[in-house]
């Protein structure tokens, strides 16, 4: 990767550009990002934000249903294509709004794997395209999905157990009204592949062996209601990062389809792939996440049904897919600020060097003179030789604290020299110096509230400054979050790089975006700490700018606190008790109006500057 595009080919798919040092929204005005900030700024909404590109969200939803469509066309597949959005991976009402809006359009469909899902699902699916609901499924949970069908929707409740299948069979012996279509999810052997490959598999959580369903076949039978069994299901994992997998999971599943009309399930007509569909992450050559597209996995999925049922003689089926991160992914931001740099950048000015050094000091004040490009490589092993008996000699009381801290700025003085001569590939320690010389970029956010999958998982997302780009970033970077927890850490990570510029933040802020956060890590994020979760805004593109809308502002303090079970009758109870007791009088009502700030008011800090006169 060149240093400043940061791997934009790899993983922006052309949603983005860099033009004129700035990131820009690759669609009809392409306004840069730092315009949108700054405008949010004009609106009083500071960073960090959210923003959300409804455009991209029906990008995605089009590229599927072309895709699949484009191949039924090429592979003469006689069976027809339905998708349905997992509300699971994405259930915020700033997305879930834009995503219905286009729905129509595709007659796409949501899943639901909770009471509280399927109660949305239902709201939000006016348009009455397919309902499928996963997860367990107690007697009420399987109550609202006859409400739903009751109320029109194609609704299928996809059984993950014996014990879900009874109790529709009870459910339905109960109520006069229609049943709701039935799936049923089979525990495949074939497994994903990357970080949720376990979903799938032999031992997975999810789904009936083969035998609890050819069981649920008979129950099916037995209490006549096998005419609504029509979609076998599986999911073997999200973000499958290789084709041959899906290759493996859609031959067995074609099995299983054929095998059950053989048998007897003569509605059975339609295969649910569930998600999975990968999306890329990687910002460079060497970490990329996937090895397929979507018109390739599209193609194989047919291509492969369409032989196993052929060569089953059975009709092909129709086809349904659960894809929830390609679809979200995209849309979703996160810009926020540097608000410090922790640098341990010295300069030759910051040595203090006695009359009469240690030997190790003048040693290594030699060694930062004498190298140049033909020596670099032996001096900086003298140096390291030297550094590593720093600590025996500290520990045994040789050195004192100002030629510890001489050693240190010897020690970065000369990192940075041997870095500036040498050429990466003539130097085997290149990874291990650019640690050495990283810099600490501490932002404001927390990395558990806006990508906790990079906290639990460590999971990559792409990371972009989104100005300044026509300077060469040159600082080895890591992120540190404002939680005080040391996982709140982004590492530099030598095999995936990131370089971040050399910003004098008196003089200008300095932003970074935060890309491909829109699945999952919105609804996974905690409050750690009691960092909630940013401002959120809309963005449309228009053909001359954009506008912001639905703005969603953040949590001040005290609702973060109620959201915990705080009240704030009590908490200003308890405040005006102290301040009461410990206040002198004249002070007690600023007190408190002071406290009040910090406590209801959002960007607190900044409103109790411009009114410290209250
Ligand atoms: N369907 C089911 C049953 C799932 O469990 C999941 C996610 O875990 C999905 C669909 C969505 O997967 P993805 O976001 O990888 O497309």
């Amino acid at each position: 990767m060149k240093k400043d595009e940061y791997g934009l080919k790899y993983w922006a798919d052309e949603n983005f550009i860099i033009d004129n040092s700035l990131v820009k929204i690759n669609r009809d005005s392409k306004p840069a990002l730092l315009d949108i900030v700054n405008e949010a700024k004009k609106m009083g909404y500071n960073t960090p934000l959210i923003l959300r590109f409804p455009h991209l969200i029906n990008k995605q939803m089009k590229k599927i249903y072309k895709s699949f469509n484009d191949a039924i066309k090429r592979e003469n597949y006689s069976g027809e294509f339905q998708a349905v959005f997992p509300l699971k991976v994405n259930q915020y009402n700033g997305f879930v709004n834009e995503f219905i809006r286009y729905a129509p359009r595709y007659g796409y469909g949501l899943e639901a794997g909770s009471k509280s899902e399927l109660l949305l699902a239902i709201a939000s699916n006016e348009h009455k395209a397919p309902i499928t609901v996963n997860g367990f499924k107690d007697l009420e949970m399987v109550e609202i999905g006859f409400l739903a069908k009751k109320m029109g929707h194609n609704i299928t409740l996809i059984i993950e157990s014996i014990n879900e299948l009874k109790n529709i069979i009870r459910v339905a012996k109960k109520r006069e009204d229609p049943i709701p279509n039935i799936g049923i999810r089979i525990r495949l052997y074939s497994y994903g592949s990357g970080t949720w490959a376990k979903s799938g598999g032999i031992d997975s959580k999810f789904g009936l062996t083969v035998t609890e369903m050819i069981q649920a076949l008979t129950l099916l039978k037995d209490s006549s209601i096998l005419k609504e069994f029509k979609m076998l299901h599986f999911h073997i994992g999200s973000q499958i990062n290789s084709v041959q997998t899906v290759q493996k999971a859609i031959r067995e599943a074609g099995q299983i389809y054929a095998e059950l009309k053989k048998m007897g399930a003569f509605s059975l007509d339609t295969i649910n792939l569930g998600g999975g569909l990968a999306i890329e992450y990687g910002q460079h050559k060497s970490t990329r996440y996937k090895n397929y597209s979507i018109d390739e996995f599209a193609g194989q999925v047919l291509r492969l049904l369409k032989q196993v049922s052929e060569e089953k003689m059975v009709k092909v089926p129709n086809i349904v897919t659960e894809s929830g991160r390609f679809v979200s992914a995209h849309h979703s931001i996160l810009v926020t600020s540097v608000l410090e740099l922790f640098s341990q950048d010295y300069k030759e000015k910051n040595l203090k060097l006695k009359d009469f050094n240690p030997k190790v000091v003048d040693e290594l004040v030699l060694i930062y003179q004498k190298i140049n490009g033909e020596n670099a490589l032996e001096q900086l092993h003298n140096a390291i030789d030297h550094l590593d008996s720093i600590e025996t000699l500290f520990e045994l009381g040789y050195i004192d604290l100002q030629d510890r801290s001489n050693i240190e700025i010897l020690g970065d003085l000369i990192t940075k020299k041997v870095l500036y001569l040498v050429k990466k590939e003539d130097i085997i320690e290149y990874d291990t110096l650019l640690h050495k010389v990283e810099e600490r970029y501490l932002i404001n956010a927390s990395i558990f509230q806006s990508m906790p999958d990079f906290w639990g998982l460590g999971q990559n997302f792409p990371i972009v400054p989104i100005h300044h780009l026509d300077k060469k970033a040159v600082r080895p970077a890591s992120i540190w979050d404002i939680t005080c927890d040391s996982d709140g850490e982004i590492d530099f990570n030598e095999k995936a790089p990131l370089f971040l510029h050399d910003i004098d933040l008196k003089d200008e802020p300095y932003y970074l975006g935060f890309f491909l956060l829109g699945a999952y890590q919105e609804i996974l994020g905690m409050k750690h700490n009691l960092f909630d979760r940013p401002t959120e805004i809309v963005v449309d593109i228009t053909k001359n700018g954009f506008k912001l809308r639905d703005i969603k502002e953040s949590n001040s303090s005290k609702e973060i606190l109620e959201s915990v079970g705080y009240s704030d009758k009590v908490i200003i109870d308890k405040i005006e008790r102290q301040v009461n007791s410990l206040v002198d009088s004249s002070k007690r009502e600023e007190t408190i109006k002071e406290f009040l700030y910090f406590y209801r008011e959002r960007d607190n800090y900044l409103k109790f500057e411009k009114n410290r006169r209250y």
